[in-house]
């Protein structure tokens, strides 16, 4: 579904990824770990469209990206949950939510499916729709991001540190739902810097140091791997 080959990108001077490769196949959950500053939310921006890489290939189904907008990627199929949920100040949850029905939705189109699917899988955000989304706790932001997300009908979400600043009560809910999430077709692409979650729910996951690709194989294998397991499960 997802094919990155030779992707480099820098900030100014900064080069933040070097010639990196990876794949994600349709319906996988695929975790990339890696320290602070390794390069993980570059990728995810990268892919969305956020950011341009300076070399390198994106191709999604296919077909390449190359300088599409990331409006363009939203429409086909590609949602970004940034790092800090990102909740749009001054607009209810449910307006939250209807914000990105707006890449598909066209005059006299109900949305109401959408929602109420929103709302079966995170029912806390239907009792607080009309609550200011930023009034929300971080729990409920992570799942109302999610939510959103989902509103956009996307093939593939990629997920920027989810578990984030949660309680590990909360953030195992979270992980359940995104497991819920993938069960209903959706591919997942997810940073994390909670690796036993993390590889919890991948099938495989990658580990970046430096902008590099280290190390990749299925999750399991990874958890007994000793460079992640001294590294990143504090073993
Ligand atoms: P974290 O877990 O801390 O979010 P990360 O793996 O997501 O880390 P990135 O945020 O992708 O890492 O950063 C990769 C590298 O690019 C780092 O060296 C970082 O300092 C640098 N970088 C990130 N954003 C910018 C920016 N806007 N301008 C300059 N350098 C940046």
């Amino acid at each position: 579904m997802l094919k990155i080959e030779g992707l480099s990108v820098s900030y100014g001077a900064i080069d933040a990824l070097h010639g990196l490769s990876i794949e994600v196949a349709q319906g996988e959950v695929v975790a990339l770990l890696g320290a602070n500053g390794a390069g993980k939310t570059t990728l995810l921006r990268t892919i969305s469209g956020l950011l341009r890489p300076r070399a390198g290939e994106i191709r999604f189904e296919g077909e390449p990206l190359g300088t599409s907008s990331a409006e363009s990627r939203v429409r086909r199929g590609i949602a970004h949950v940034p790092e800090g949920r990102r909740i749009f100040p001054g607009l209810t949850v449910r307006e939250n939510l209807d914000v990105a029905t707006t890449v598909w939705r066209r005059r006299g189109m109900s949305a109401d499916g959408d929602l109420d699917r929103v709302f079966a899988l995170f029912p806390r955000l239907r009792e607080r729709a009309t609550q200011l989304g930023w009034s929300l706790s971080g729990g409920e932001q992570q799942m109302l991001a999610i939510g959103r997300a989902l509103m956009a009908r996307p093939k593939m979400l990629l997920l920027d540190e989810p578990s984030l600043g949660l309680a590990p009560r909360l953030s195992a809910e979270v992980y359940e739902r995104i497991a819920d999430i993938n069960a209903r077709d959706v591919t997942v692409l997810l940073v994390e810097q909670n690796t036993v979650l993390a590889l919890d729910v991948a099938k495989r996951a990658y580990v970046i140091e430096n902008g590099h690709i280290v190390l990749d194989g299925p999750a399991r294998e990874l958890a007994r791997h000793p460079r992640v397991r001294e590294a990143y499960l504090g073993a």
